[in-house]
């Protein structure tokens, strides 16, 4: 019997929190997951699950009933800002990947696995907000919340997204998120408004001179199935700021910003009931992604912009494949940097790529945009084809392979 550790605090309710517990709880270790905040339903807007990180739900066995609350994308169609169209990506994806592209609420996903992770015995807390980890090598782990109270345990997962407290925690000195210049507005639609348009069950998405539209389906509901996203360049503004203009003002902020783009992305606008507007941060590399007991995994570990549309998959990709090193009953800061050394080359090159595509995002001169358009008429076969490698991935086939560890990760943390 290998020796495996007991006890998992994790920190944060999100996607790969409650994913890491499941896993966990599978392999006969305990987790208890920690969210900042109250358990709540039909908060924030619509994503889209790619086949590598459906991969992850299929392993949990979840991957069935995600389909049948989301909507399967078959495609991600461009258009310029006049309705031309530019080319197509991600066909055939399940034939391709063995998993289809998956769009769905974010709440739908938060609401499925926070429920079988009830079901499965995880131990959840809510207003639970960690103010600070001890880590000394006498004792347990400590995790310290706001309200004062501890928990202990035998390590700790940081998943606690992109304003990670847990990544202070292992990179004290590490970097800080930044705002990548974009600023991102969504929300949800009734589906006969895309159907009436004669949008098929794929995503549309236009590159505006400034700025990007999408729109696709997301769940069977007629008043709510279809969701929309408007990505502009924050010109210094922030999400906070646009939050408190108050419903009317934010909307009208959106529909000039769109105003005489192709249809029907004006009626899509003024039919939107609540927006969602969001910050597009990013973190540069970290110097390391584990310090003693606590690992982080997902955005806390290599926060993306959501360009690629990835973040969310390759949170969960780390779920999984942390959870399987763990059960290998290694050391566990010899397990921490081997999952490190696994997975920081593939989750940098996602973020690469993000990084990459918000560009296209950013303000052009008319010319500047024509001839991107043109050009990415030209490139989208071929840089379709250079996205395979991230779809390709299966996690839950992946093998694990040897690989060095380094004393920085293995000292202990105070
Ligand atoms: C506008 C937008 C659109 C996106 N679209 C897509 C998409 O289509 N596809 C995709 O794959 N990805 C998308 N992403 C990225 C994706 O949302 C993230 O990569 C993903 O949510 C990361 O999951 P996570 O579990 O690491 O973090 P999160 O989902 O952010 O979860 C972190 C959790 O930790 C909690 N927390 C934070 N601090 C504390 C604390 N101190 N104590 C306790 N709990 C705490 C938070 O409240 C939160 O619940 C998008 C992101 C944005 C902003």
């Amino acid at each position: 019997m290998r020796n495996l550790p007991r006890k998992a605090l994790i920190i944060g309710a999100g996607i790969a929190g409650p994913v890491a517990a499941l896993f966990l709880k599978r392999a006969g270790i305990d987790a208890a997951v920690y969210e900042a905040w109250p358990y709540a339903t039909g908060i924030g807007g619509g994503l889209q699950i790619a086949p590598n990180g459906m991969h992850v739900l299929a392993e949990l066995g979840l991957a069935e009933e995600m389909i049948s609350r989301g909507e399967v994308a078959e495609s991600f169609d461009f258009y310029s800002q006049n309705g031309a169209r530019i080319g197509s990506i991600n066909r055939n994806m399940k034939a391709r990947f063995g998993q289809p592209a998956v769009n769905m609420r974010r709440a739908a996903l938060n609401e499925v696995l926070v429920d079988r992770a009830w079901c499965e015995g995880v131990e959840l807390y809510f207003e639970k907000r960690l103010a600070k980890i001890e880590d000394r090598a006498d004792r347990q782990i400590v995790a310290t919340f706001t309200d004062g109270s501890t928990a202990e345990g035998d390590f700790v997962i940081g998943a606690d997204g992109v304003h990670s407290l847990v990544r202070q925690h292992v990179a004290p000195d590490g970097p800080r998120p930044f705002d990548t210049g974009l600023v991102s507005f969504g929300g949800f639609i009734r589906r006969s408004l895309l159907e009436d348009a004669g949008i098929g069950p794929r995503i549309e998405a236009t590159f505006g001179k400034a700025g990007f539209f999408g729109c696709g389906y997301c769940g069977s509901d007629p008043d709510q199935g279809a969701m929309w996203w408007s990505t502009q360049p924050s010109n210094g503004v922030d999400a906070a700021t646009f939050r408190a203009m108050g419903r009317d003002p934010l909307k009208q902020h959106v529909r000039d910003f769109h105003a005489g783009w192709h249809d029907p992305i004006p009626e899509i606008i003024d039919a939107a009931e609540n927006i969602v507007v969001t910050d597009t941060l990013d973190v540069a590399s970290l110097p390391t992604w584990s310090r003693g007991r606590t690992v982080l995994i997902g955005d806390a570990a290599h926060a993306t912009s959501p360009h690629a549309g990835q973040g969310a998959s390759i949170a969960l990709e780390d779920a999984l494949r942390l959870v399987r090193r763990i059960q290998e009953g290694g050391e566990l800061c010899e397990t921490f940097a081997q999952f490190e050394a696994e997975r920081r080359p593939r989750a940098e090159r996602v973020v690469a790529i993000a990084r990459r595509n918000g560009n296209s995002k950013r303000e052009f001169s008319p010319t500047g945009a024509w001839i991107r358009d043109r050009m990415m008429k030209l490139l989208i076969p071929l840089t379709s084809k250079g996205m395979d490698w991230m779809y390709a991935y299966n996690p839950a086939e992946a093998v694990s392979s040897p690989a060095g560890t380094s004393a920085r990760h293995c000292r202990q943390a105070a």
